[in-house]
């Protein structure tokens, strides 16, 4: 196990990550079980947590104020046994000044993934042995890739967010070179992998899926936040094999629930999205809804609906060009297509 010294402010942390990460063993965090255990009864002593005290402060939160709750909830999630962690929450809730994370406070565990722009590493806060996913960004690969409104944006939006199927992102913290989310373990990975395994999935786990996907969204879109970008590959499982809605890189709010960029991955995108004709209307949240349906037939099918060449991908979203198979029970076909429609 990695044995990273505390204690550094962040601009002068003397742990970067390369360093760290090479001296991992294998077996990063004793064994899977264990962290299973621990997990669960952190995400359980967590979630009551969260409703009972930090929920109704987040949602007494304005403006810059978001930020010092978010780390005051992380504080709470953090506690360690669940009879001391009421007592603690408290108290971390009035601390006068919130806790500041940095590399130091972290135990780094095995990698979890490795995306177009960061890595995730599992992790453990040091003092209370909290287990979460450690997600980092390279400041000149963000700057590179002129992602730096889409990294904010995504911070900003994810951090506000409270719901089982979404996956939380209890706060962040940076470096001169990196920035590190500090997100919530999904323990299971990533739900493309487990599509892939199973070709494609039974009618009751479809169902269940897609009603935790379609409660993810009300609750965004109660929120005026529309995602934009859902996709087998950006939705992970929890430890309880719970979806878990992820990557809020292209999630904008909707004040007016007008929109005009293009964005996305083209599979999943809406007819408003794609159409050339239809592109300078503006679009809302029924982007999301559209891109429900697509998932729904891609649980049930093994494959997006509209995959082909991107011209024609483009060509048959326009028009709803798509085959349900014979398989697909007649009340799933009347869904996916009454979602499409919306
Ligand atoms: P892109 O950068 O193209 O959006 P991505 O969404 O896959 O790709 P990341 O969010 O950086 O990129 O994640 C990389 C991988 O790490 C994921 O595909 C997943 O396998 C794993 N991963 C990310 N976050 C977590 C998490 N919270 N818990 C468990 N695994 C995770
Ligand atoms: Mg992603």
């Amino acid at each position: 196990m990695i044995q990273a010294k505390g204690g550094q402010a962040p601009s002068q942390a003397r742990h970067p990550l390369s360093v760290v990460m090479s001296q991992i063993p294998d077996a990063a965090f004793e064994t899977e079980e264990q962290h299973v255990g621990e997990v669960k009864q952190q995400s359980t002593v967590v979630a009551s947590h969260v409703a009972s005290h930090v929920a109704p402060q987040m949602a007494r939160a304005k403006g810059s104020q978001h930020l010092s709750l978010a780390r005051h909830s992380l504080s709470v999630a953090l506690s360690a046994t669940s009879n001391a962690i009421e007592e603690r929450a408290v108290q971390l809730i009035k601390q006068p000044v919130p806790k500041i994370f940095h590399l130091g406070m972290f135990e780094i565990g095995r990698p979890l993934g490795k995306g177009k722009f960061g890595r995730v590493y599992l992790a453990r806060e040091r003092e209370t042995g909290f287990v979460c996913a450690l997600k980092v960004l390279h400041k000149d690969e963000i700057q590179q890739g002129k992602i730096e409104k889409q990294v904010a944006r995504e911070i900003e939006i994810q951090s506000n967010l409270r719901h089982p199927n979404i996956l939380r992102l209890y706060g962040h913290f940076h470096d001169r070179k990196r920035i590190f989310l500090i997100l919530e373990y999904a323990g299971k990975g990533e739900l493309y992998k487990h599509l892939q395994k199973a070709d494609r999935f039974p009618g009751w786990k479809a169902a269940q899926y897609i009603a935790q996907m379609a409660s993810a969204l009300r609750y965004l879109h109660h929120k005026h936040v529309i995602h934009r970008d859902i996709k087998p590959e950006d939705i992970l499982v929890g430890l309880h094999g719970e979806l878990k809605m992820s990557d809020f890189g292209w999630s904008v709010h909707a004040p007016s629930g007008r929109r005009l960029t293009k964005c996305g991955t083209l599979d999943y995108l809406p007819p408003e999205m794609v159409d050339p004709k239809r592109c300078e209307k503006p679009y809302d949240e029924k982007v999301d809804l559209w891109s429900l349906g697509v998932l729904m037939y891609e649980f049930l099918v093994g494959q997006a609906p509209f995959e082909d060449t991107p011209v024609m991908t483009q060509r048959r979203i326009a028009k709803g060009d798509m085959t349900i198979p014979s398989f697909v029970s007649s009340e799933a076909k009347d869904l996916i297509r009454k979602v499409s429609s919306s």
